[in-house]
């Protein structure tokens, strides 16, 4: 595709978690996945914002009328998280990572920083509404496009974390909720699917260059902003993976272009808001997901014969969106559409009499939704408005990407009227005049690579990993172990444990320390330290442990040789270190062997 020629115009926002603790409370930012240690059960009302409006998308959460079921813990969540208790004052470690984050992004902090509460009533929140705050204004990154603008960059707070949609009654896990984020919004300025990759590789080592950020997966998430000429700024929530970016942004181009070719070449009917029951015409079938349903319904769609089957991008149709407001509206499975009848089970016969029920014309179509009547009136009407919308062409929507590169219907785009102010949170005057600019990914890398005789690969994981901090504070401590050692081990050992026990480990600052301190003095022997280090994350660590006794080996050297007469050095070497699994150093072995052979 020519994107020039497209008009395609591409904005990203990223949003980025911060370690250490919550934005408003002082639980520590931490996701907790496991047993919860209390239930709280909760339903949501949408209010008017400032302008006095309800916001379009609120209402429409509203009307869905469900509950929520929200998973609390004692380790990490309070009475804030419950919105029980006010907020506290803003977290100043997140706010003065967000303002060096501005700074090295030469943005200007603004006089004052307000709190906002943002309606949101999906359920990931248990006020209402998000907490954020615009910290600082006009800054710019530049890449091989030229100079990307960034007029926003925000704190606010994160959102729970959906653990099950049950429809009706959905699960939060409050753990996620409050722990801080940097919001940072570019221009409308990305030209190429390639430059919006770009631009938010190039915003996540700025924001890892501060050795403040959460790492892992679902740490740092990329909306994108996609729109061409003639077509809607759609917002793409959730890419998690950099890789899929390019053919995010591919796919929505394709499928505003295909929509907007729809919209010229479909005749304008008026599409009357009638839903039919067509039960009776199902009454001996053989369709699986039908003969499950107590009722079916019907609505036609007056020239959309054939359209509802065109392709938007390979592998989703017209027929693909009009569902997905069917599923987001109504909470049903999805629908049928009389382009792809006969089929599921639905037969020639079946299909021709819901044309004649409905009166269809040779160029009309029909959509059909399986469930109870409440609900498939809600899908259906959810069609109805979706097709009104092809005569615009591409409806502003928010999107949620999907793992395939593509994406489907979220939510409305929404208004203006969701903000208000968090009268809870005293306004700050931001200080940014002493704030110095952290080192950059690159230049730490090559530091650590000149400084400490790393590999560059080595040099550079650790620099992006965030942990270069930790290894200069124990290279300094810890002047008998060879640096190169120290960068391997806080690199690999996470890996090791994980591929020894198949189990991922939190290790911890002083976890590392205390192993460190014992390979200093000698007393732990380098071939242990992937044992001692479970040990020491157990809390049952005893250095004596990794310490033979040196008669106790000789009398095992001595049962082995017996046992194993003919065997080779080598061989009994193996046996003995099979035997202490590695609490002993090869050294000390092989020297103990020599002296019984
Ligand atoms: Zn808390």
């Amino acid at each position: 595709m020519d994107y020039s020629r497209l008009g395609l115009k591409c904005g990203i926002e990223i949003h980025q978690q911060l370690s250490g603790k919550k934005l408003f409370c002082s639980c520590p930012a931490k996701i907790n996945d496991s047993e919860p240690d209390l239930l709280v059960k909760r339903k949501l009302h949408a209010v008017i914002g400032e302008t006095g409006t309800v916001d379009t998308a609120a209402a429409q959460e509203e009307a869905r009328n469900r509950s929520f079921i929200y998973q609390a813990y004692r380790d990490c969540t309070c009475l804030i998280e419950l919105d029980e208790e006010p907020p506290k004052p803003i977290n100043s470690d997140a706010l003065h990572t967000a303002l060096l984050v501005a700074k090295m992004l030469h943005a200007k902090p603004v006089d004052e920083i307000q709190v906002m509460r943002k309606t949101v009533i999906d359920g990931s929140n248990t006020t209402g509404f998000q907490r954020t705050a615009l910290v600082a204004m006009n800054g710019y990154i530049d890449i091989s496009e030229g100079r990307i603008s960034i007029p926003t960059i925000s704190i606010e707070e994160e959102a729970a974390k959906i653990v099950d949609r049950k429809g009706d009654s959905d699960v939060y896990n409050l753990s996620r909720l409050g722990i801080p984020l940097i919001e940072i919004g570019t221009g409308p300025d990305l030209k190429t699917p390639e430059g919006v990759k770009e631009a938010c590789e190039k915003l996540g080592l700025i924001l890892r260059s501060t050795e403040r950020v959460m790492r892992g997966i679902g740490t740092i998430r990329q909306d994108v902003n996609v729109s061409i000429e003639g077509g809607a700024r759609i917002e793409i929530k959730g890419a998690q993976d950099l890789r899929m970016i390019p053919s995010l942004v591919e796919n929505e181009a394709l499928r505003q272009k295909s929509l907007l070719d729809i919209r010229t070449g479909l005749k304008r009917f008026n599409i009357e808001d009638r839903i039919h029951n067509v039960t009776q015409v199902f009454r001996d079938t053989q369709a699986k997901i039908i003969k499950r349903s107590e009722s079916v319904f019907a609505t036609r769609l007056p020239g959309f014969h054939g359209f509802l089957g065109k392709e938007l991008i390979p592998g989703r149709r017209l027929g693909t969106e009009f569902s997905d407001y069917a599923k987001v509206a109504a909470g049903v499975g999805g629908i049928f559409h009389s382009d792809e009848l006969p089929n599921y089970g639905i037969t020639e016969k079946e299909t021709e009499e819901v044309r004649r029920a409905l009166k269809c014309r040779p160029d009309d179509a029909f959509v059909i939704v399986a469930d109870s009547k409440e609900k498939s009136a809600k899908a259906l009407e959810a069609v109805i408005r979706r097709a009104k919308m092809v005569f615009d062409g591409v409806p502003q929507e928010v999107r949620k990407a999907n793992p395939d590169g593509t994406s489907s219907f979220m939510r409305p785009i929404p208004g203006e009227a969701r903000m208000y102010p968090e009268t809870d949170v005293m306004p700050i005057r931001p200080r940014s005049d002493d704030i110095e600019l952290p080192e950059l990914i690159e230049e730490k890398a090559r530091r650590y690579s000149e400084n400490f005789k790393l590999s560059k690969d080595l040099a550079m994981s650790i620099a992006r990993s965030g942990k270069g901090r930790m290894l200069e504070l124990f290279i300094n401590e810890f002047k008998a172990i060879k640096p190169a050692f120290i960068a391997e081990t806080i690199f690999s050992i996470p890996i090791s444990l994980k591929k020894e026990y198949g189990v991922e480990w939190d290790i911890r600052e002083d976890h590392f320390e205390t192993l460190f301190s014992h390979l200093n003095s000698g007393a732990l022997p380098k071939e242990s330290i992937v044992q001692a280090m479970a040990d020491i994350i157990k809390g049952r660590f005893d250095i004596s442990s990794y310490q033979a006794d040196s008669s106790e080996l000789e009398k095992d050297i001595r049962e082995i040789i017996a046992r194993n007469k003919d065997s080779s050095f080598a061989a009994i070497m193996g046996e003995v270190m099979k035997k202490y699994r590695g609490r002993i150093s090869g050294k000390i072995v092989s020297e103990a062997i020599r002296k019984c052979i």
